[in-house]
């Protein structure tokens, strides 16, 4: 088991942002990538982590276009 496999079972660090925040600013993201803006880092390293919310913003990203 990898260093990053073991901090996702542990869950978010406290300067993660967590499920609830992703989804909040979901819609945000979306339309600053539609504008070519860049996406929250914060934002990204939740969404590189956490398949749930890719997903979600992925469908976002798919409607809003
Ligand atoms: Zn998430």
């Amino acid at each position: 088991m990898d260093a990053t496999t073991i901090e996702r079972l542990l869950g978010p660090r406290a300067d993660e942002m967590g499920c609830d925040e992703c989804f909040d600013r979901l819609d945000e993201q979306v339309e600053r990538e539609l504008r070519g803006q860049p996406v929250d880092p914060r934002m990204k390293a939740h969404l590189d982590g956490c398949p749930t919310c890719a997903e979600e913003y992925a469908a976002l990203l798919e409607f809003a276009r």
